[in-house]
């Protein structure tokens, strides 16, 4: 038996996700976020599976990232890297750099003007994340005077939307006046704006160019409604070892289970050095058939256990699903965590055997 656990990963799903929200935004074009290696799922196989989709543009969160990206995908399709880049550290991987300060923004112009070719890139306008972009300030310098950007070849001005997934928070449409107010202020150019959960507030907020992560991956980018995207992720792994214990027997590091009766119990090889967190010590469940599994015990490095107890069938070498299917989604095992889907897929290890559905 391989005890190593087996995470499936369902790329027509993923495409069959890019479509629908794709169908969602038109006219405007919908890009595909593989930053984080594509949430954790591998991005040298969703981004092709994306670009085989219709997929023609592509986000990055690092320069190494646009860099192993622009290899897997060829040339052709727009790569940006979020976080930014000097100008020309790119080499030969044609990267569009996010411009995230009015710095940035001389930087690659005055670039653009040395080499007597204009740099393309995307310019990043803070409207309420405070995090990236110009701020209000810079805003208005570059809305004083637009000879600021000579030497560039802006291709979109983006905004990013912290609160989404909250439809009815007030900074959403705060943020959206904000980013066309200051779009009326700079040289007409494309936008883009909606996230995942943006293309699901209305026609205002898709843009020019969508840029949705989560959703392509299952997460539902509405929370608090049925989860409109398809399921990508499964993980299931053999049971190791079944033992019996008596009744006042402890489980695993710290005692922390201790057994009210007779109990069967399972290890899987599955840890939080795979991304299992240890905080689902005691919250997480497995399933087996249609039946639901306890996890009890603390989450170790490299083993969980489950009690079989009520599983009277159940032997070793038979695998038990942890993530989708029976099991909890990616969100929903995220809400045992009190953390967010996201951070359940990219905390996924490298440890899984992969496979990889294709469409
Ligand atoms: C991560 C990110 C996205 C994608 O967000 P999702 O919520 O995963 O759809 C879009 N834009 C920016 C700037 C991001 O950092």
């Amino acid at each position: 038996m391989d005890p190593t656990a087996l995470l499936r990963i369902d790329l027509g799903a993923i495409a069959e996700n890019w479509r629908a929200l794709a169908a969602r935004a038109a006219p405007g074009a919908v890009a595909g976020v593989v930053k984080a290696n594509a949430y954790g799922l591998g991005a040298a196989r969703v981004a092709p599976a994306l670009h085989a989709a219709g997929c023609r543009h592509f986000f990055v969160a690092h320069l190494a990232e646009g860099m192993a990206l622009r290899a897997a995908l060829g040339a052709g399709p727009m790569i940006a890297v979020l976080n930014g880049f000097a100008p020309g550290a790119d080499e030969e991987a044609a990267l569009m750099p996010v411009l995230n300060s009015l710095g940035d923004v001389l930087a690659h112009a005055a670039a653009g003007r040395s080499a007597g070719r204009a740099r393309p890139a995307l310019l990043h306008l803070d409207t309420g994340m405070a995090r990236l972009g110009l701020d209000a300030g810079e805003q208005a310098r570059l809305a004083a005077d637009h000879s600021l950007l000579a030497g560039l070849d802006l291709l979109y001005v983006m905004s990013h939307l912290a609160c989404a997934d909250e439809p009815d928070h007030p900074l959403n449409a705060e943020q959206a006046a904000r980013f066309a107010r200051a779009c009326a202020r700079l040289p007409k150019l494309p936008r883009s704006f909606a996230n995942s959960s943006g293309l699901f507030l209305g026609s205002d907020y898709a843009s020019d160019l969508a840029r949705p992560g989560c959703a392509l991956y299952g997460i539902n980018p509405t929370p608090g409604a049925a989860n409109p995207m398809r399921q990508v992720v499964r993980l299931e792994a053999p049971i190791l070892q079944i033992r019996d214990i008596p009744a006042g027997a402890s489980v695993g590091y710290g005692a922390s289970f201790v057994a009210a009766r007779p109990s069967r119990i399972a290890t899987i090889a599955v840890g939080y050095a795979d991304g299992y967190l240890r905080c689902l010590s005691g919250q997480g469940v497995a399933a087996y058939r249609d039946m639901i599994l306890p996890m009890v015990g603390r989450v170790s490095m490299d083993l969980i256990t489950l009690d079989v107890t009520d599983a009277p069938g159940i032997t070793p070498g038979e695998a038990v699903q942890l993530i989708g299917g029976a099991a909890p989604s990616p969100d929903d095992l995220a809400a045992r965590a009190g953390t967010i889907g996201y951070e359940i897929l990219t905390s996924l290890g490298d440890r899984y055997r992969r496979d990889y559905r294709a469409g």
